[in-house]
């Protein structure tokens, strides 16, 4: 029997604007817990709600950045439920008229495209948080009551955890271009609901579906896909049904649990929020806020590859962190040797932040500062070994480039006078890799360059090296 898994996403992200929704307490994330709280986001009786403008900015900026039309015309709905972390008893959302519509992000899976339609991004906000502790007691942190949030409902367009996975990444790095969310996964920032069902290839109906929300980590994503879509099968293979609810991902345990039947959208009694008047966005504005869009990751790598001869592999690494990517294209506008810059950058600062756990956006080492490096190197003053070491100390410390170099004499040795005596001197040290080398073994020569490359703390010019290498090597296979 030939099964296939059908899985539409619902992605809730936090804008990062300053104030909340609907009031003007600070919008921040590790704050001590309810210090950033008021009457309107804590649902006091009469407090009455404004809406944020940015927020309604950033979303309609993340709308069009993910190819959905912005409504001209939108409205929030009020959305009742009783939940601990929620004082109002409801939540104040989109339903009938949600500000962007008819979307898509193209997802590669080792190069298989496929567009995964977004059916439309709403706005609403945040509910708090509750902290379970071991002895049974629940805390509760109202803090995050009215936090801007989008939710970006896709259709059931995703098959597996791959495309998932790819679609959620691209979803990431597109708001991290644009700056509206920190898409901090740990802190919450970006979160997952996940709906899945199965059916056999053949059936045109979709199966039942089982929902696992608020997953906030990609492994995890992941695992439960794969569980959930296995336990279905599973389930109606065994003669079983799929009954639709809502299920909890065990991380510890890798499966999904049930927690508890899914509500259907009229158990939440819907109506247009009274308190609020609709959204009119005039097409000018639309235009503005459009225009604001910076150049994409995609269209980065494009350009990259085109413009600076980057490779396609390298342009990835680059894009990966817009911080990074505009650091590469400050450095571009300092220096000559752009090849030099993309090499050192996809090799050792991003080394350096792996080694570090650190984003490039939280990087000490200035796009100047590396130019700097690159064009020394670019000019003959030091060799590219001894750049890498200079990155490395300029990545943790703030350091006056030339200074250092003249301090620990790093600078690069390029005559031939110099380094041709040394180079003699190591071949007649070295007979065996001599006679190696005649012999035709390629690694002695290898070995040969790494010697006199030691002998000046590997500061020469490895081209000059050769260069003398190759004459005495010449000359003792003309003397055989
Ligand atoms: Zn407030």
């Amino acid at each position: 029997m030939k099964w296939e898994t059908v899985i539409g996403l619902e992605v809730h992200v936090e804008l990062s604007t300053e104030t909340k929704m609907f009031c003007s307490c600070p919008a921040i994330f590790g704050a001590e817990p309810n210090t950033l709280c008021c009457p309107v986001c804590m649902g006091m009786p009469g407090a009455l709600p404004t809406i944020n403008a940015k927020a309604v900015e950033y979303a309609a900026m993340a709308g069009l950045a993910l190819n959905c039309a912005v409504s001209p015309y939108s409205r929030f709905d009020r959305k009742n439920y009783f939940y601990p972390d929620l004082p109002k008893a409801y939540q104040i959302s989109q339903l009938y008229h949600p500000l962007c519509t008819n979307g898509f992000i193209e997802i590669d899976v080792n190069g298989n495209k496929k567009k995964i339609r977004i059916k439309e991004i709403h706005m609403e906000e945040d509910a708090g948080k509750l902290f379970h502790s071991d002895s049974g007691e629940t805390k509760i942190d109202f803090n995050r009551c009215g936090i801007p949030l989008i939710e970006i409902v896709s259709e059931a367009d995703l098959s597996d955890e791959e495309e998932v996975t790819a679609y959620l990444e691209k979803l990431k790095l597109t708001l991290e271009y644009l700056g509206v969310s920190t898409c901090r996964m740990q802190e919450g920032a970006l979160r997952a609901d996940i709906n899945l069902s199965v059916k056999k290839k053949d059936e045109t109906e979709l199966g039942v579906r089982t929902e696992m929300k608020n997953m906030n980590s990609f492994r995890e994503i992941r695992r439960a896909v794969k569980s959930e879509s296995e336990r279905q099968i599973s389930v109606l293979e065994n003669g079983g049904v799929i009954v639709q609810e809502t299920r909890r991902w065990d991380e510890e345990k890798g499966v999904s649990v049930s927690m508890r039947n899914k509500e259907n959208v009229h158990d939440y009694r819907y109506f247009p929020e009274p308190d609020l008047p609709p959204i009119v966005l005039e097409s000018e504005w639309i235009d503005l806020v459009k225009n604001k869009i910076p150049a994409l990751a995609h269209e980065r790598v494009l350009k990259y590859v085109e413009l600076f001869g980057v490779s396609h592999a390298d342009a990835k690494i680059i894009t990966s962190q817009r911080a990074l990517a505009d650091f590469f294209e400050n450095v571009c506008t300092r220096c000559e040797n752009v090849k030099m810059a993309s090499n050192l950058i996809v090799t050792e600062v991003v080394r350096l932040l792996k080694d570090d756990g650190i984003q490039a956006s939280d990087m000490k080492l200035s796009a100047e500062k590396f130019a700097q490096i690159i064009n020394l190197a670019d000019r003959g003053d030091i060799n590219v070994g001894t750049a890498k070491k200079i990155i490395a100390v300029a990545f943790s410390q703030n350091i006056d480039v030339p200074d250092y170099i003249k301090s620990n004499s790093l600078e690069q040795i390029n005559d031939e006078l110099v380094i041709l005596p040394v180079a003699k001197d190591v071949v007649e040290s070295n007979p065996k890799s001599l006679s190696d080398y005649m012999s035709g073994k390629k690694k002695a020569y290898g070995f040969l360059v790494g010697q006199i490359m030691e002998q000046f703390g590997f500061k020469a010019n490895p081209t000059k090296v050769n260069e003398c290498l190759m004459k005495i090597l010449d000359e003792k296979s003309g003397g055989n």
